[in-house]
């Protein structure tokens, strides 16, 4: 990594456009040379997305709606660079494989942040499926009796296993300390209650990592997003819940659950991922 830049989103089509065009001007202006110069452009960006014709689709959070936004295009016609653009977790999928140097295996990219999505990387290769939504596990609804999901489903493993669905278990007064780590803190002190929601949180995620490795057989399930921040403390419980629900089951038990559960690591995987495709793509 040469240089890196965090700049704050704005919303819109034409606000993503102009955040994009920032964020080159400015890693380019950190290296001191001309934004032509960079060779090529990947974008990882959340929401739907169509990477043969860099389109955006219902990214709810930029408020790019059905309409649609043609970044790759637009981008491109303000830097004169090459564009690739993917799907936030899928680009962090190929990033953490790439930053592990595990594109030679089956590998799915498990991300935990406000809301749960996994990315599928098999032989080295990004696996989108045919509609673009492989691994949109969030969305497998898990308890008939859960609340209800922003997708219109109820009881999503998103509703139950997610950032948003930890700070709601485990609320936290300051933003200082964000809701995971307060949660594993306070568990680690040994706050009975807090064992209590952090065991809960570590069954559903084993659960999401059964779930893949039972659907795609990967050699590796990568935990990655916000809530992985938490570190080596989240991927004991999770590799601690996978050894409590393989108890009964020798079937479960003969697939070494809980070492295949890894933490993809510090850095910004998706960043590496995307600028790595956006390589690819420029150069086949
Ligand atoms: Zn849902």
């Amino acid at each position: 990594m040469l240089s890196r830049a965090r700049i704050a989103t704005r919303t819109g089509a034409d606000g993503v456009v102009e955040t994009a065009v920032l964020a080159l001007e400015t890693l380019a202006g950190q290296l001191g040379v001309p934004v032509t110069s960079l060779g090529s452009v990947g974008v990882g960006v959340p929401g739907l997305v169509d990477p043969e014709h860099g389109v955006l689709v219902h990214a709810v959070n930029l408020q790019v709606g059905e309409e649609g936004l043609a970044l790759a295009e637009r981008l491109q016609a303000r830097c004169g660079l090459p564009v690739r653009v993917e799907n936030d977790v899928n680009a962090a999928a190929f990033g953490a494989a790439t930053c592990l140097g595990l594109l030679d295996v089956d590998l799915a990219y498990l991300s935990v942040g406000t809301g749960l999505a996994a990315g599928l990387v098999l032989g080295g290769r990004l696996r989108r499926g045919a509609r673009a939504t492989a691994g949109e596990i969030g969305h497998v609804p898990v308890d008939p009796a859960g609340p209800v999901c922003a997708c219109g489903q109820r009881g999503c493993l998103e509703t139950v296993a997610s950032g948003a669905a930890i700070a709601t278990a485990w609320p936290v007064e300051s933003d200082a300390v964000p809701a995971a780590e307060a949660l594993f803190r306070a568990a680690d002190a040994g706050d009975a209650t807090a064992v209590v929601v952090r065991d809960r949180v570590a069954d559903h995620l084993a659960a999401a990592v059964r779930l893949l490795v039972l659907t795609v057989d990967v050699d590796l399930v990568v935990l990655g997003g916000g809530v992985a921040e938490v570190g080596e403390p989240l991927c004991r419980a999770v590799a601690a819940a996978l050894a409590r629900q393989g108890e009964g089951s020798p079937f479960l038990r003969a697939l070494d659950l809980p070492d295949r559960v890894a933490l993809a690591g510090p850095g910004p995987v998706a960043a590496v991922g995307a600028a790595a495709l956006g390589y690819l793509a420029a150069s086949s």
